[in-house]
């Protein structure tokens, strides 16, 4: 990345080589041809990293994938199909039955079902840490092979200190994986704090529009060369020419976002602390960890026994109600409906979640006017 530039003016710089454009073309084709039988057999031999099949590589996931890299500070990225096909193409690529994955409780729940439905019967050990433990227990990384890593967790947000984990996994060759799609690259850069790999689901603040589901994993040039060569090109779970030019437009305003959002968050944890019928808040803020510069909008917080959790969803009218976050749009989720789905593939019962909670994405929209959303949606289910 340039020396000293701030993030937004990354990731508004214009790539070269287009005639002029603005924006990269999005180059819809499967395959592209050699010039001659050397051209091709170059390619065979690994002698030329020249595009040749959009399984593998494509022109406009390349643009995305380079802009990614230089806001994550990595040497290189790779694109996906989403969040899941990063996370487990990822984890893939470097494990083998046997090995041992520590993993921070209250994981992403898909992430959680990942580990217990298909990596635990594949013969991969899995076993679970609360932030405290992964910070400070250095033993529990002898022999380990992967840290998978959120910061802050999901649904209750507990944030981690990067630093520290990433100095007892570097002592053991322990692999660091994280998924800062909570932060994003603008509140949160883990390649610069010492973790190895950074995932995406690229489907929540990168692309920002509610409108693309997809993943992209940022880390050095040799963990992304594994990724690529195995998981990408077996699993081939890879990105699509459209939605990486749709992610590439979603970064050029990222900054922007974050900065809205963080306003929004901050003036709802505010007023939050000040509301009789909110117990505890969930949204971690700038320097509350090492390396955190700012608050998201997806935050949680937990009423008292006097709200009637189902009266309030309905009464909102400027939340909707529904899963995903990181989109221009408000929304909703009450954990009690979210702790009702099977306890075998919950991490929030496994983990533990007040049913009291709920979870709010706050988007775009005025600030003021969600508030007096909130209060009056308040007003209509306290008993
Ligand atoms: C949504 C989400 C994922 C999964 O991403 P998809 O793009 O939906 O596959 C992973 N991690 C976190 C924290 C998420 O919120």
């Amino acid at each position: 990345m340039s020396d000293n530039l701030d993030l937004s003016t990354v990731l508004a710089a214009v790539q070269d080589d287009n005639g002029g454009s603005m924006t990269p073309p999005i180059v819809q084709s499967s395959l592209f041809s050699f010039d001659s039988y050397d051209d091709l057999e170059k390619r065979m031999r690994g002698e030329s990293n020249k595009t040749f099949y959009t399984r593998v590589q494509n022109p406009t996931v390349a643009a995305f994938e380079g802009l990614m890299a230089q806001a994550e500070q990595g040497e290189a990225a790779v694109g996906f199909a989403s969040g899941m096909a990063a996370i487990s193409s990822t984890l893939f690529a470097f494990l083998k039955p046997g090995d041992r994955v520590a993993c921070v409780e209250h994981v992403y729940p898909d992430t959680y079902r990942l580990m217990e439905r298909i990596l635990r019967p594949f013969g991969v050990e899995v076993e679970y840490y609360p932030p405290e433990t992964l910070e400070n227990d250095a033993t529990l990384y002898d022999g380990l092979k992967i840290a998978y890593l959120e910061s802050p967790s999901s649904v209750i947000f507990q944030p981690l200190d990067l630093t520290r984990v990433a100095a007892h996994a570097r002592k053991s060759g322990t692999i660091t994986m994280i998924d800062n799609s909570w932060a994003s690259p603008v509140f949160q850069q883990p390649l610069t704090l010492g973790i190895d790999i950074v995932i995406h689901s690229a489907s929540k603040y990168i692309s920002g529009h509610s409108d693309t589901v997809a993943g992209v994993v940022v880390s050095s040039d040799e963990h992304i060369k594994t990724i690529r060569d195995l998981s990408l090109s077996l699993f081939g779970g890879k990105l699509a020419p459209f939605e990486a030019f749709l992610l590439t437009r979603g970064l050029r305003t990222l900054h922007a976002r974050m900065m809205q959002h963080q306003a929004t968050a901050n003036l709802f944890v505010d007023r939050l602390a000040a509301i009789p019928h909110v117990r505890k808040i969930n949204s971690p803020g700038p320097n509350e960890v090492p390396g955190l510069t700012g608050r998201a909008g997806l935050l949680s917080f937990e009423f008292d026994d006097s709200v009637d959790i189902r009266r309030f969803t309905d009464a909102l009218k400027h939340f909707k109600i529904g899963v995903s976050w990181g989109g221009f749009e408000s929304l909703v989720l009450p954990a009690p409906v979210v702790l009702a789905q099977a306890a075998e593939n919950n991490s929030l019962q496994k983990f533990g979640a007040s049913p009291n909670l709920v979870r709010f994405n706050l988007g775009l929209e005025n600030a003021e006017d969600l508030w007096a959303d909130f209060q009056s949606a308040l007003t209509k289910s306290t008993v």
